[in-house]
């Protein structure tokens, strides 16, 4: 009982991370917020907590000093709706927030992979009954006749994909296009931010944008070179586009090992964010502090998760 009593007012600052500002109509890993919801969220913050930029946050931890309920706001990925649905909200309600940019995918005409992979399996289409899948000489099969079958061919092929190289993956992603007969250009409303929306995202005095990678690989599993060209490289790309320092940077996948951790601050970073639930304190790394993911919650749900974010 005296933990929690103590817990409850400890310095805390809890970091959100959002992916999109967008209202789904199937979104099986909950990245879609409405903007109905992102405006409730930010009206809440605005008037109950101390709402920090990522560059404040790491001012006062060097400094040893954090707020009671300070948060700070991220998105991850890079979707064009950053700019077109989150950025008004930003500024109508003056809250910061740092966006971290997959910059392999900027001007990207097709989708991110797992949007791609959700389009072909999830959506309402009369597809074939059967998937079969060659990847890397492996021969694969589904039944997707059901959208429980559906379900289950899409978790399966997400987990194949996300460990292959960009190319390889690529290949797969043509193959299941061509099989279910989709256009192999993206949504008009799943693209990823292209050059011009980047740069006019990043004049908002309230959006600060970070690096996520270059192709959001599993770091852990790569080389120590690729692992830098990955890291080093998102930088340098998003600093030679916005032509100013890009510090902050955000592991794909919240996937990372010591060594990945090393590489993001020979690159010069500053700070770095996993996606371990946990609430930042006095003396954290700043290369691994946590977040929590917001999901499409109302004003009353949302109040409850954040309450439980700062208890943990
Ligand atoms: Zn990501």
């Amino acid at each position: 009982m005296l933990r929690r009593a103590t817990a409850s007012i400890r310095s805390q600052v809890v970091i959100l991370m959002y992916h999109r500002v967008f209202e789904a109509s199937s979104d099986p890993w909950e990245l879609c917020v409405s903007p109905k919801h992102f405006g409730e969220h930010l009206e809440l913050l605005r008037r109950h907590y101390q709402v920090l930029s990522l560059h404040e946050l790491v001012r006062l931890l060097r400094d040893g000093q954090l707020p009671k309920r300070g948060v700070v706001l991220t998105f991850d990925d890079g979707y064009a709706d950053n700019l077109w649905n989150a950025r008004p909200l930003l500024e109508k309600y003056e809250t910061p927030a740092t966006v971290f940019i997959t910059s392999g995918s900027i001007d990207s005409p097709t989708e991110f992979w797992w949007d791609g992979l959700q389009r072909t399996l999830l959506h309402p289409k009369t597809l074939p009954k059967h998937l079969q899948l060659s990847v890397q000489d492996r021969l694969y099969e589904w039944p997707v006749t059901s959208s429980e079958d559906r379900q289950r061919a899409y978790a399966a092929i997400h987990q194949i994909l996300q460990p292959l190289k960009p190319s390889n993956r690529n290949q797969v992603m043509n193959d299941l296009l061509a099989w279910s007969e989709m256009d192999p250009m993206a949504r008009s409303d799943y693209l990823p931010l292209a050059t011009t929306e980047l740069i006019q995202l990043a004049q908002s005095e309230f959006v600060d944008i970070g690096a996520h990678s270059v192709t959001h690989p599993l770091l852990a599993g790569m080389s120590q070179a690729n692992q830098t060209a990955e890291i080093a490289g998102s930088r340098q790309k998003l600093e030679a586009i916005l032509g100013c320092p890009v510090d902050t940077f955000s592991y794909p996948w919240g996937n990372l090992t010591s060594e990945t951790v090393e590489i993001v601050k020979a690159a010069g970073f500053e700070i770095a964010l996993t996606s371990d639930g946990k609430a930042v304190e006095v003396g954290a790394n700043p290369f691994r502090l946590g977040r929590f993911g917001v999901g499409d919650w109302g004003r009353e749900k949302f109040k409850q998760h954040l309450n439980s974010f700062f208890l943990a």
